[in-house]
């Protein structure tokens, strides 16, 4: 059987368990092999985040620690420049095989915003796209994304027939958690502690990180 593979990228700035919850549920929705969590090395469509890659990309190491079903892949990082999802799609692409069943996990946030993204029709020619609804957002009604989604979309049990070229919308449980609070909360001095992985809450105040400057 050809491989399933979901792929959730994202800033992770820092990881936190709605990311983690995220890519278990779609695992175990979908029945994917794993799930690998690609940390962006430079955000192409937001601010570049005070705290670098490498330690991004450590604090992920240590929330997946002791969760098999969930991968770190840090092939963002080896790229100079924008870090553009089309390219990291084409790279997992080339590595994985043409018969792999690719699926980009993303939140519907993220899927509002999905005309930002570099050549994002192109998406498709290289894997799925799983969108998941993410408390208080909604997916757009109308208009050229819409219109896009419709084209697409399957039901999320025929996402897997296809290598590539589909869009399933699910809804699964979600934790109403963001990184934008986590910082906010950490900058002011309140604890995020229980809202991310407790070696992560270590690691991120032994480090002095996100206090601002
Ligand atoms: P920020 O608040 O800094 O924008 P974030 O928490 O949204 O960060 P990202 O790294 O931007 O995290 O998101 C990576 C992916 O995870 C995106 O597809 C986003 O939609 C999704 N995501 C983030 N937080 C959650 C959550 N609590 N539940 C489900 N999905 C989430």
């Amino acid at each position: 059987m050809a491989a399933r593979i979901g792929l959730l990228g994202g800033t992770f700035d820092p990881i936190h368990l709605g990311h983690l919850r995220l890519a278990l549920e779609a695992r175990e929705f979908l029945g994917l092999d794993h799930v690998r969590l690609l940390p962006c090395h430079q955000p192409p469509h937001r601010a570049t985040p005070d705290v670098s890659s490498a330690e991004r990309t450590e604090l992920l190491r240590l929330a997946l620690d002791d969760c098999p079903e969930l991968h770190l892949d840090a092939r963002e990082l080896e790229r100079d420049g924008p870090s553009y999802t089309l390219e990291t799609l084409q790279s997992l692409r080339r590595e994985l095989g043409e018969e792999a069943r690719l699926v980009w996990i993303l939140g519907c946030d993220s899927f509002a915003g999905l005309e930002q993204w570099h050549r994002w029709r192109e998406l498709l020619d290289w894997a799925n796209l799983l969108v998941v609804s993410r408390p208080g957002w909604d997916l757009p009604s109308q208009g050229t994304l819409a219109n896009w989604l419709s084209e697409h979309a399957v039901a999320p049990e025929a996402l897997l027939d296809r290598p590539a070229g589909a869009i399933a919308v699910q809804t699964l449980r979600l934790l109403p958690i963001s990184a934008t609070e986590i910082r906010s909360m950490i900058q002011s001095g309140s604890s995020p502690q229980f809202l991310l992985p407790d070696p992560v809450w270590h690691a991120i105040r032994e480090r002095g990180l996100y206090r601002g400057r």
